[in-house]
């Protein structure tokens, strides 16, 4: 990476603690935005890619067909593609659903459910503008080609500055065994 790598990051179908916990950084966010700089991203809020990117990161699973499309745009404006914790490496909490019928879940989640306001005549939503959800939760490395994974639920803030600045200067990882976890 000649110039200033460029970084762009997603949010799929997680909670936002991984890009969280990438904040978690704290005073070392100063650092990073002198080695790389952010274009698409919750952290930027640019909502399209402005240019090719250097490193994309995904955070969530896919669960609906816009978060494919969203994956796929990235894969393709992005030279490396990192899954950034759980529910990116393997669905995750909302995986939880994958063993249920999908009409189940949905019978559940609108119409059956606790929290389901029964003064409404309750519906499955249909519209067509909504994103078509898909029969299970899927990883990022089943929808297109991942070339890092970064563990952890969410991955420690220590974890993501070392792989982020180690990848940027090319040097060795040293991967610390208090920065890995795998819940
Ligand atoms: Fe949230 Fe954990 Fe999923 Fe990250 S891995 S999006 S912190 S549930």
């Amino acid at each position: 990476m000649a110039n200033k790598p460029i970084v762009a990051t997603a949010s799929l179908a997680g909670c936002f603690g991984c890009h969280m916990s990438l904040l978690d950084i704290d005073e070392r966010i100063l650092d990073l935005i002198q080695l790389v700089e952010f274009d698409k991203s919750p952290i930027t809020d640019i909502k399209n890619f402005e240019r090719k990117c250097d490193i994309g990161i995904i955070e969530g699973g896919c669960c609906n067909s816009e978060n494919v499309e969203n994956l796929k745009l990235f894969r393709k404006n992005c030279n490396i593609l990192v899954s950034l914790g759980e529910c990116a490496i393997m669905g995750g909490l909302p995986a939880m659903r994958n063993g249920i019928p999908i009409q189940e879940c949905l019978e559940e989640a609108y119409l059956n459910g606790v929290t389901v306001d029964v003064g409404d005549e309750p519906i499955i939503p249909n519209d067509e503008e909504l994103p078509m959800i898909l029969d299970r939760v899927y990883p990022c490395h089943e929808v297109v080609k991942i070339d890092y994974h970064i563990p952890g639920c969410a991955p420690n803030a220590d974890l993501i500055w070392d792989f982020l600045t180690t990848l940027v200067t090319g040097k060795d990882l040293e991967l610390k065994y208090e920065t890995l976890k795998y819940d």
